[in-house]
């Protein structure tokens, strides 16, 4: 059967760039929302300090809250060992670490080299009980371009998942942080990761800054990536980097896999009304989702 699997970021990404702080009880009821919409695993927020995202000032109450959630895998961002440690004290075992090819981005985002935070990757590797070793998932930013010094080139990107692979890590997601990608750097780009790196399951995480991220999905799929990250009604971002806007949003996603016969498991019905519920509690957001604006066409509605 053809099928994908869809992890949704939006109590994560998509929160992380608003500057108004959304109530603890708001984002547990958005994962529970998602949750009930089918998406298998959500990225219920970041393990980072305060004083870099204060969004996440709560999210060890979050985390409390929805560990247990059935049906749903949480997953949750860790910059470095400590907050590995926090996110497992939490109840969460599903970790990612993130830095940039790009090392203008990475010093921006997380204020050290990417040699560093490789350094920190190699103390969170050796630190963690096996099963959360085992789904640890590094995800490589800027893999398709920089806003502070633009082009990325593939062998930049390889050189990177070649020192994540050699730490043990099996998931690796390439990151369009800021929608410099397109299906032919897409297809580049993923294709010599497969080729050079079988034993790696590869991910994608598309930002529809500038329109591409749809085309950039289907090529990803259409050359092996099974795995792709979204968020609901397109809300998202990231707070370093200029000019960034939102995520591809899940439900054009699903929409478009859905209707091309490629299972996600998850039900647009549901997942409209949690973005009418989004635009609701977040009026001064923007919800960029094509789907949302439009609405279900009437044969499949
Ligand atoms: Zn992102």
């Amino acid at each position: 059967m053809k099928e994908v699997k869809i992890i949704e970021v939006a109590p994560r990404d998509g929160l992380q760039n608003l500057q108004a702080f959304v109530p603890t009880d708001k984002k547990i009821a958005l994962i529970k929302k998602l949750a009930h919409a089918g998406a298998p695993e959500i990225q219920i927020g970041s393990f980072v300090a305060p004083q870099a995202i204060s969004q996440f000032r709560d999210v060890r109450e979050v985390a409390r809250s929805v560990h247990r959630l059935r049906g749903v895998v949480p997953s949750a961002l860790v910059p470095n060992r400590r907050g590995a440690e926090a996110a497992l004290a939490c109840g969460i075992s599903r970790l990612i670490f993130f830095f940039s090819v790009s090392s203008k981005h990475n010093y921006a985002n997380v204020k050290q080299s990417p040699p560093d935070s490789l350094k920190e990757l190699r103390l969170i590797c050796r630190s963690l009980p096996a099963d959360a070793a085992e789904s640890l998932r590094v995800d490589l930013a800027t893999a398709f371009g920089c806003p502070f010094s633009g082009n990325v080139t593939t062998a930049a990107v390889l050189r990177a998942v070649e020192k994540v692979a050699t730490l043990g890590v099996r998931k690796i997601t390439l990151c369009d942080t800021v929608g410099f990608g397109n299906p032919r750097t897409v297809e580049e780009k993923f294709s010599e990761c497969f080729r050079l790196f079988p034993e790696i399951q590869f991910g994608a995480h598309f930002h529809n800054t500038r329109g591409l991220a749809p085309a950039n999905a289907l090529r990803a799929y259409d050359i092996g990536v099974r795995s792709f990250d979204s968020s609901a009604g397109g809300l998202g971002g990231c707070p370093y980097a200029p000019g960034s806007s939102g995520n591809i949003a899940t439900e054009d996603m699903v929409f478009m896999f859905e209707s091309m016969g490629i299972k996600t498991g998850m039900d647009l019905k549901k997942l409209l009304k949690v973005c009418d519920w989004l635009q609701k509690i977040l009026p001064q957001a923007k919800l960029s989702g094509a789907l949302f604006a439009a609405g279900l066409p009437d044969r499949i509605r």
